[in-house]
């Protein structure tokens, strides 16, 4: 790729702009991308950071990437900065679904195209939505757990309420438990959401439905992501009931792998990251040049049917573990069985 950029900025010759890097403007100056964050906290966004800005940077463009830590304010304060700038497109990992909309509205004003990052910004005219099919994970989950308790008593821990991704997990999730649920064959005794997903409140929430329905009157849990489940696995493991009753969480973590590893957690659901980096970066800068991606999906975001593209997660537990994760890179055979 480093011959192609020579050719782009320095070439003379007829052929410079057939062989120009798409990131490229006609000037041969990069387009500017900003890539507004929720957050750096979980494993995986720092992953997307990574992905994301590689992935761009290969295709000529540059990156301003923020995070906001988990504050509205700030994310909206950062993404005015953005535009006042004069990014050529803006990509949004909102904290808060409804609140970020003033930022596509802001963005609009200024010309710029918004594209929404794995969560969706709701109530807005957003022009692209890029993320996994996150109904289909809630929906991997729940299909897990039930083949190995296809009767008991269920406790679901959600994530954050604001985020539209979290009410999506548990409707994929409660669509895949309703058949055995009107069936009278699964009772859900817990259903809580963790605030801002931070795993003290999943914490919270495991030990409030361990109290009210006691160690016999729990025979699965469904934890939203990984960094939760983690939480719900400590309150386990603490009353000696790690690995006796089904978790499932999502996001492949490092640390729910080899909780998986070692059996006190059942799957994960696995996305790749490298995926969504890359077809965001191809379709950001599309954006940037006017043009409107071919999509095959749309996405009610409660204002508009967002153009959408939804990649395919993965069920993981401990026999594939090998054939996705490590097969991928996402992580190395040594950082999951440790050094042999
Ligand atoms: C993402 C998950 C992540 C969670 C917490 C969700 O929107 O899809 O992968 O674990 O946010 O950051």
């Amino acid at each position: 790729e480093t011959s192609e950029a020579t050719v782009a900025v320095t070439g003379s010759g007829e052929d410079t702009v057939a062989a120009a890097l798409p990131g490229l403007k006609p000037s041969g100056e990069p387009l500017v991308i900003g890539f507004t964050m929720d957050t750096l906290l979980e494993e995986r966004w720092k992953k997307d950071r990574d992905l994301f800005v590689e992935a761009a940077e290969k295709l000529g463009a540059k990156v301003v990437v923020k995070s906001a830590n988990g504050d509205d304010a700030r994310q909206i304060a950062q993404a005015e900065t953005m535009i006042s700038q004069g990014v050529d497109v803006l990509v949004i990992v909102p904290h808060n679904a409804e609140a970020t909309a003033a930022i596509v509205a802001k963005a609009h004003k200024a010309g710029i195209k918004v594209l929404s990052y794995d969560r969706l910004v709701t109530n807005a005219d957003v022009d692209l939505y890029v993320s996994f099919d996150n109904i289909e994970v809630g929906r991997l989950q729940a299909e897990a757990i039930l083949k190995l308790v296809p009767k008991g008593n269920y406790v679901y821990i959600g994530g954050a309420d604001t985020d539209n991704n979290a009410r999506q997990f548990k409707e994929g999730a409660f669509n895949a438990l309703q058949r055995s649920i009107n069936r009278g064959d699964i009772r859900v005794v817990y259903d809580q959401w963790s605030k801002d997903w931070k795993p003290v409140y999943a914490l919270e929430n495991m030990q409030e439905a361990l109290a009210a329905n006691g160690a016999a009157g729990i025979d699965a849990v469904i934890v939203a992501n990984d960094a939760t489940a983690g939480s719900a696995v400590q309150v386990l493991a603490e009353h000696g009931l790690a690995g006796r009753i089904p978790v499932a969480g999502q996001d492949a973590d490092l640390a729910a792998i080899r909780r998986i590893v070692a059996g006190t957690q059942t799957m994960t659901v696995y996305k790749p990251i490298g995926r969504l980096a890359e077809q965001t970066a191809q379709l950001a800068i599309a954006l940037a040049k006017g043009e409107q991606p071919v999509t095959t999906r749309r996405v009610n975001n409660g204002k508009i049917e967002v153009p959408s593209i939804l990649l395919p997660p993965i069920a993981v537990d401990a026999s594939n573990i090998d054939k996705t994760v490590i097969a991928d890179g996402f992580h190395t055979r040594e950082e999951v069985y440790g050094a042999a």
